[in-house]
């Protein structure tokens, strides 16, 4: 009798601590260089990408873990399975969906041009011989290399940078003559530094949450979540958190 009861103690205790134990626990892979998506403030991940992962785990009862990773090794990170979630502000693009499944689109934002304030440079920096940087395997990296590159408008250099940190700073210095990013990542780096915003470009990107192509399971929790979060009204307190 006193077995059976202690049998039964132990049963009850793990499957009392089973709901906490085994909630499962996501690796979530970011490139924390992309303010205000993603970035390192006093060793913390923040940004509204952070903010929007945690509440979709917070939602669908899982836990994640962050690992800062630079951008283009993301997706091979998916495919090897060292992470199991990209949230990046990462534009849902054809080539992409080759490898990797997106959720629903979360943002929606177009590319910008910066350069160093005071030199006179405005967006005809993109042609001729000049050198132009982009992060590498960005969609800013893809529209430069395609568009002016490949067709000879860019005669000088696409210079691609690991991390825009080197990139803004290869800018201030006047190793480059401009970048092309995201234009609300341009938008926050130019608020603070001697540089500017000189142009737009108009592509319409859709950010999604990736996750490894054919991972349906997980693909619908984060949609789900997704969903919730809007619906609560937590995405617009976020937009609000971080882009007013
Ligand atoms: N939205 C761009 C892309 O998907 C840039 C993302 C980034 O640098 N984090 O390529």
């Amino acid at each position: 009798m006193r077995k059976l009861m202690y049998l039964v103690l132990v049963l009850a205790l793990v499957l009392g601590l089973g709901g906490q134990a085994f909630a499962q626990t996501y690796v979530v892979g970011t490139s924390a260089d992309f303010p205000p998506f993603e970035y390192i403030e006093d060793g913390e991940f923040v940004g509204f990408d952070m903010d929007l992962m945690r509440a979709i785990a917070d939602e669908m009862d899982f836990e994640i873990e962050f690992r800062d990773i630079s951008f283009d090794s993301l997706i091979p990170g998916l495919r090897t399975g060292t992470i199991d979630i990209v949230i990046a502000a990462m534009t849902i693009t054809e080539e992409r969906k080759q490898a990797v499944s997106f959720s629903d689109p979360y943002y929606v934002a177009n590319q910008s041009v910066i350069v160093k304030e005071g030199l006179d440079r405005d967006l005809t920096v993109l042609f001729g011989d000049n050198r132009i940087g982009a992060q590498t395997g960005t969609t800013g990296d893809l529209w430069v290399t395609e568009r002016l590159y490949d067709q000879g408008i860019l005669t000088g250099q696409v210079v691609r940078y690991e991390t825009f940190d080197l990139a803004i700073e290869d800018l201030v210095n006047e190793n480059v003559e401009a970048l092309v990013l995201d234009r609300p990542v341009a938008e926050r780096f130019v608020e603070d530094r001697p540089l500017i915003l000189v142009g737009e470009i108009i592509t319409h990107e859709e950010y999604g949450i990736a996750v490894d192509r054919g991972n349906e399971e997980l693909l619908q929790k984060l949609n789900e979540g997704l969903q919730r979060v809007i619906d609560s009204g937590r995405m617009g307190e976020l937009i609000d958190k971080y882009f007013r």
